[in-house]
């Protein structure tokens, strides 16, 4: 079963108005957090010592703010617990506000293969609509940077949808991006409802004061970046992930195949099987507090950091397989996933079935694949193994 860590760096700069991740704008106490992290993997080490990692991900916030001398000490801690295969995907998140020269080679020493920077846009209104405080420049400049850096292997985000912006500007953001030809693009449209938290945009939506574009202009926009970016040679493979050949996200593909990983950091989700050589035994999935003060003084206190955790029987595993599965343009082998499971297949392809009868997929035997329209309706397919 594949295996990676996801570190979680929750301090940035600003708070931008759409976002719910567990971040906030205050000055990261940089070792501290990074003696933190140590504090938590040695809790956690009887669980996970001897595995070895195929990927890490260090997510935010803003990772690119943090010290490169405080986050080389937490690297050294997870490597000693669990080493990392001799090719594995080390990504870091990299902010365009918040990047230079001197990071991103130190980033680069300290072992990381793989920078996603969040571009988000590259026009000046989107990105002020955003709350964003980077420009468009600043982002290609920290493009560029990464490139002299050493890393061959880049990802963008974009984020489409932002209050004010049109069909054309959501297209124009695609083309400038894949003119820059990273490796990599992930894109997504903007949520407003259906998040952990209430968001200060959301709220102003909700009160009539500000106007994001409606369901139907956010489609009109999937269909143009989709076009633009398939003319520039980069394929779909999930939903909102498109890749050059060969440079698909490792450690995302791990959590849509029901991989394991240890999540670590303040907000970090972690799961873990009873038994990686029997997934029919189920597993466990936690998550830390979503405030760092609050997961600070946990693990310095010598408590568990976690806010909440769940069991997870076969049966929820099987659900969760096959609903995320399904993001993946490759779709999901339902009979196999059953075996692995213990589970009798049957209901899945019935479900399967209906799906298809609804023109949303395809079953090609039991591999069942989302076409365009059902990966539009993404949830709503997913409901159907619930
Ligand atoms: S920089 Fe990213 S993590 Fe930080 S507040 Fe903005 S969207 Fe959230």
């Amino acid at each position: 079963m594949a295996f990676g860590v996801y570190i979680h760096f929750p301090y940035c700069l600003s708070k931008c108005p759409y976002c719910d991740f567990a971040s906030q704008a205050t000055a990261a106490p940089h070792d501290r957090y990074a003696q933190a992290i140590a504090r938590e993997l040695a809790s956690r080490e009887p669980e996970w010592r001897g595995r070895r990692a195929a990927s890490l991900y260090l997510g935010g916030g803003t990772p690119s703010l943090w010290e490169p001398a405080a986050l080389a000490a937490a690297l050294e801690a997870v490597r000693e617990v669990v080493p990392f295969d001799g090719d594995a995907e080390l990504t870091l998140e990299a902010n365009p506000g918040a990047c230079d020269a001197a990071r991103f080679g130190a980033y680069r020493a300290l072992g990381f293969n793989r920078l996603s920077i969040g571009v988000q846009s590259f026009n000046e209104a989107s990105l002020k609509a955003l709350g964003r405080k980077h420009s468009g420049p600043d982002a290609e400049r920290a493009f560029a940077l990464a490139r002299e850096a050493g890393f061959a292997n880049l990802s963008l985000d974009l984020i489409y949808g932002a209050p004010g912006q049109s069909v054309e500007g959501a297209r124009g953001d695609a083309a400038r991006a894949a003119r820059l030809a990273p490796e990599h693009l992930s894109v997504y449209g903007l949520m407003i409802e259906g998040l952990e938290i209430e968001t200060p945009m959301a709220r102003e939506v909700r009160r009539g004061r500000l106007e994001v574009p409606d369901d139907e202009a956010q489609w009109l926009m999937g269909e143009e970046i989709r076009a633009e970016l398939e003319g520039a040679g980069y394929r779909r493979y999930e939903i909102s992930s498109w890749a050059k050949p060969g440079f698909e996200s490792r450690h995302n593909s791990m959590y849509w195949l029901g991989g394991e990983y240890l999540g670590l950091g303040c907000g970090a989700v972690g799961f873990a099987l009873e038994d990686p050589r029997d997934p029919s035994k189920g597993g466990r999935r936690w998550g830390n507090h979503r405030s760092a003060t609050r997961y600070l003084e946990a693990v310095e206190s010598g408590a568990s950091p976690e806010s909440w955790s769940e069991r997870l029987e076969a049966r929820d595993l099987l659900r969760e397989r096959l609903a995320i599965g399904l993001r993946r343009v490759a779709g999901v082998d339902i009979e196999a996933v059953c075996a692995e499971l213990g589970q009798d297949p049957e209901p899945s392809l019935r479900a399967a079935r209906g799906l298809v009868e609804r023109g949303l997929a395809t079953l090609d035997g039991s591999l069942l694949r989302l076409n365009d329209r059902g990966l539009d309706f993404h949830t709503e397919a997913a409901v159907s193994f619930v």
